[in-house]
C-alpha cells in the first residue's frame, strides 16, 4: 500500500461523476468444500520472496525485484499457464535513483476465462509485487501475491461464467504506476473495443497481520454518530465507495460465506472518498468509473511495522493468513460465477411436487 497519494481535484470529480456500469446481484451460492489451500505450501512461498524489490534505488532493490517476477512467472508456469508480461516505465523522480542498467520493472497476469453469456465481463485481482526502499515487505505486500498465487492455484480448474485476470502489479509503492500502465494499455482499450466489460478490480494489500489486543486497531476516519469503529485488529477490510456497493456488498457476503469465523468489515459508506481510501491499486478502477475495492489488513492503522524494516514473515499470523487466502479464493469463485444459486430442483423433487 502507498503511504500517501495526491488526488487532483479533476480526479476527485471525475470519481464522482463518472458513468457507472451495472453490475447484476448474485445470489449466495451453496457453501464449497472445494478449496484447498495449501498452508505450508502459502507460506513457504511468503518466506522465498525476495525481501529487497524496490525495483529502483540500489543494485539489490532492483535485481530483487526482477528475481520476484521472475519467481512468479516461474509458479505461473509450474501450474500450467502461460504468464504474459508488461513492461513498466518508472517514474523520473525514481528513475534519477535507480542504476543505468537496471531492467524495466514488469506487471505480470494470467487469464481465466469464463463461459456463457458472462463471459465478457472481467473481475480483476491485483496484488502488488514491489516493496518500498528498506522494508521486508513480508505484509505489504509479500502476503497479496502469495494470496494471488493460491488463487491461480485454486481456480484453474473451476468452471466460471465470468473471466478472471490475475495481475502482479508493479511500481504500487510509488505512485500505481503498474496498475494505472495496465488499465491504460490493457483494459481501456478492450473496453473501449466492446471487447470487454469490467466487472471489478480489488487490490489484495496486506492480508497478514492481526491483532486481539483492545486498541491494536485505530481508524482512518473521523468518529461517525451511532456507529461503532472497531478497536481489535482482528479483522480484514474490504475498501470501496458507494457508487459500486453492490460489488463491495457482494464479495463481502461471499467471504462472510466461505469463512462465516473470520470477521470482514466493510468500508463503502463514502460518496466522496477519504484519500486514505485510494491508496492502492483499486483507485485507477473507481477513476475510471468501474467498480473497485481493497482488500486489507488495513496497514498503519494497525501494523506497526508498516513500510519499516521489521516487516518480516515473523511477524505474519499464520493461522489467520491462510484462513484469509480461503477466504478470498471462495469468495472470488462465487463472484464468478453469477447464476451458480439459481438451482435446478433434482427430478425427485419435481416429481414430487407435481404429484400432490
Ligand atoms: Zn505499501
Amino acid at each position: 500500500m502507498v503511504a500517501s497519494l495526491h488526488w487532483s481535484a479533476q480526479f476527485m470529480a471525475a470519481l464522482v461523476s463518472s458513468q457507472t456500469m451495472l453490475v447484476p446481484a448474485p445470489d449466495v451460492p451453496p457453501q464449497d468444500d472445494w478449496v484447498r489451500v495449501d498452508g505450508p505450501r502459502a507460506l513457504a512461498t511468503l518466506e522465498e520472496i525476495p525481501t529487497k524489490r524496490a525495483g529502483y534505488r540500489t543494485p539489490e532493490d532492483v535485481a530483487g525485484l526482477r528475481q520476484a517476477e521472475e519467481m512468479v512467472a516461474d509458479r505461473l508456469i509450474a501450474l500450467g499457464y502461460e504468464p504474459q508480461f508488461q513492461d513498466v516505465e518508472r517514474p523520473p523522480r525514481i528513475a534519477l535513483t535507480t542504476p543505468p542498467d537496471a531492467p524495466t520493472p514488469r506487471n505480470i497476469w494470467v487469464d481465466l476465462p469464463g463461459e456463457g453469456d458472462h463471459a465478457l465481463e472481467w473481475l480483476v485481482v491485483m496484488a502488488h509485487l514491489d516493496a518500498v526502499v528498506g522494508s521486508p515487505g513480508a505484509d505489504d505486500n509479500g502476503t497479496g501475491v502469495v494470496a494471488l498465487l493460491e488463487l491461480a492455484a485454486n481456480l484453474r480448474e473451476r468452471p466460471r461464467e465470468r473471466s478472471l485476470r490475475l495481475l502482479f502489479t508493479t511500481l504500487e509503492e510509488v505512485g500505481l504506476q503498474g496498475a494505472r500502465a495496465h488499465c491504460v494499455e490493457w483494459l481501456e482499450p478492450k473496453v473501449e473495443a466492446g471487447q470487454m466489460r469490467i466487472y471489478g478490480g480489488i487490490s489484495l494489500d496486506l492480508l497478514g497481520y492481526y491483532s486481539d489486543e483492545p486498541g491494536s486497531q485505530r481508524s482512518p476516519l473521523l468518529p461517525i454518530d451511532g456507529v461503532e469503529q472497531p478497536d481489535r485488529g482482528d479483522f480484514l477490510a474490504l475498501v470501496g465507495i458507494r457508487r459500486h456497493q453492490a460489488f463491495t456488498q457482494d464479495f463481502s457476503r461471499f467471504m462472510r460465506e466461505a469463512e462465516p469465523d473470520a470477521p470482514v468489515v466493510v468500508i463503502d459508506m463514502f460518496v466522496v472518498p477519504p484519500p486514505d481510501i485510494l491508496r492502492s491499486d483499486h483507485a485507477e478502477f473507481l477513476i475510471r468509473g468501474w467498480p473497485g475495492a481493497m482488500l486489507t489488513d488495513t496497514a498503519n492503522f494497525r501494523n506497526p511495522h508498516y513500510h519499516k524494516p521489521t516487516d518480516t514473515v515473523e511477524t505474519i499470523d499464520r493461522e489467520r493468513f491462510v484462513r484469509a487466502i480461503g477466504q478470498i479464493v471462495g469468495a472470488t469463485d462465487a463472484m464468478l460465477n453469477p447464476s451458480r444459486a439459481k438451482r435446478v430442483p433434482a427430478p425427485s423433487e419435481s416429481d414430487d411436487t407435481a404429484g400432490h
